[in-house]
């Protein structure tokens, strides 16, 4: 399959000289001895929670969705910490939660869709256009892996500087009966519930977390003890999480905490704890049902705030939330279509800022200022150098960049911020097509493969990307478009390919 460079497909199956590089990770020693004063670390990661789907604003302004939604523990958070209102993921799962991994743009690491079956892919060809040959197979640490790329983790970056590694939940890193299917290669020492599935079949323990018999590739694993119970998904995680890292704290070694919820992902179950609430406020079922996903996972958030209290440690644990991409709102939600993350556009999927724009917040007492909003531009991908940076561990990573200056109090300047979804998804709305985008400064240029088309908006003056900025400011567009495609060539990016045999255009 062509790419940009013209060469052939790049992954652990096929090495290209450029590459070893990267795979130089693969193969991690413990490096040194636990420092005396390593951080603990939370990362609380939400699946699918869209920008306007919490209580707490992250826009300039107070908006109807905050006040729909209760999140009180992520409240607390950002008065207790610091919030970034310009946040971003990759518009579907497996993408993001590669480049949260790895510190890789997702040009770069080409799992640039969501991952299920090996040689499998799920996204569409549409349109006279066949798609790029990416990595199906997601993230790996054997370089013999088909269509994987292999690299370095930040799990095991943290677990060579002598970290107890957790994982608790959602895993999606890898296909089915690949390496990356277990989060214990991928530098978890403890892996509870995930696998190569992106979403639970039900949340319901009383169905074993079945929606049919048959629909076993949806099962989270490992939770057959619940089983039978009146339980949710999103508290059992809850429990097992606090478990494993109370066994943690016995090990005299820093822990890293990867709490990574299956909420807010369809399907859209009843949590009974907090549903009715919602019924009676006049929602919709399903939109009922969505906002009380949300409160769970909120008091979730909750329960571990209060467990760092509860054991003196929450002044020596960095406490970081965010999601993996917009809110869904192309399908299976109550209301209008693509209007769920207003005044942002469209939602999951998207190019357009609905679709990754996230609500991210961090805090670690004494370090991080309290109650502050920064404006800084952020990405996945630089999470993991500057979690490493606070925790004094090297922070080199492929492509983010740390912000740990920023979050300690000084200046800094703001990077580009690079996409690249290649894809027709499954569902369809405004954005949601092949394309990759910059972010750079107040501007965000977004390349839209199908139509060969450019759209600039200033995102920070007009949020909703309403006015096409391309002619009123071609420089801009033009330095933009430049910016965008040394990062693809760099990158060595896969785009689609036409059915016609004619180029697709570049922007
Ligand atoms: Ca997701």
């Amino acid at each position: 399959m062509a790419d940009l460079l013209g060469t052939t497909t790049r992954n652990c199956g096929a090495l290209s000289i450029t590459f070893a590089v990267l795979l130089s990770g693969c193969q991690v020693q413990p490096s040194a001895e636990p420092r005396p004063k390593q951080p603990n670390i939370v990362l609380f990661f939400v699946d699918d929670l869209g920008w306007q789907d919490v209580s707490e604003p992250f826009h300039t302004e107070r908006t109807d969705w905050n006040e729909r939604y209760d999140t009180p523990s992520l409240e607390r958070l950002c008065r207790e910490g610091t919030k970034f209102q310009h946040a971003y993921a990759h518009p579907v799962c497996t993408p993001s939660r590669v480049s949260l991994m790895t510190g890789m743009a997702a040009a770069r690491h080409r799992v640039t869709h969501w991952t299920l079956n090996p040689g499998e892919p799920r996204d569409r060809q549409r349109h006279g256009m066949l798609r790029p040959d990416w990595n199906t197979s997601g993230l790996s640490n054997d370089p013999a892996t088909p269509k994987a790329i292999c690299a370095e983790t930040l799990a095991q970056r943290l677990q060579g500087a002598g970290y107890h590694t957790v994982l608790v939940g959602k895993a999606h890193f890898g296909a089915v009966g690949t390496p990356g299917a277990d989060p214990r290669n991928l530098g978890f020492d403890v892996n509870v519930a995930g696998h190569a599935a992106g979403a639970p079949s039900s949340y319901l323990a009383k169905n074993s977390f079945l929606r049919r018999p048959d629909d076993t590739l949806w099962q989270p694993p490992g939770l057959d003890f619940y089983h039978g119970s009146d339980r949710f998904l999103t508290d059992v995680l809850t429990e097992e999480a606090i478990n494993k890292a109370d066994a943690a704290r016995s090990r005299e070694q820093p822990f890293f905490l990867y709490l990574a919820h299956y909420a807010v992902h369809t399907p859209l179950d009843p949590d009974e704890r907090f549903v009715e609430g919602y019924r009676k406020a006049g929602l919709s079922e399903p939109e009922a049902r969505y906002a009380a996903m949300v409160r769970g996972m909120d008091h979730s958030l909750g329960r571990v705030l209060d467990w760092l209290d509860t054991r003196g440690i929450a002044d020596d644990t960095i406490v970081v939330f965010t999601s993996d991409n917009g809110g869904l709102s192309a399908s299976s939600r109550g209301g209008v279509k693509h209007q769920h993350n207003s005044p942002l556009k469209s939602g999951k999927g998207s190019g357009y800022e609905g679709g990754v724009r996230v609500p991210f917040a961090i805090r670690w007492p004494d370090h991080i200022a309290k109650d502050q909003s920064n404006a800084l531009p952020v990405q996945l991908e630089d999470l993991m150098p500057t979690l490493c940076d606070l925790a004094n561990v090297n922070p080199q990573c492929p492509d983010g960049r740390s912000f740990a200056r920023t979050l300690l109090g000084k200046s800094q300047i703001a990077h580009p911020l690079f996409f690249h979804h290649p894809h027709f998804w499954g569902l369809t709305g405004p954005g949601i097509e092949p394309f990759s985008a910059v972010r750079h400064g107040d501007l965000k240029l977004i390349w839209f493969y199908q139509s060969a088309r450019a759209e600039l908006y200033d995102v920070v003056h007009d949020v909703g990307e309403t006015k096409n900025l391309t002619r009123e400011r071609p420089d801009d567009a033009r330095r933009l478009r430049a910016m965008l495609r040394a990062h693809l060539t760099e990158c060595d990016a896969q785009v689609p390919t036409r059915k016609d045999g004619f180029p697709v255009a570049l922007p």
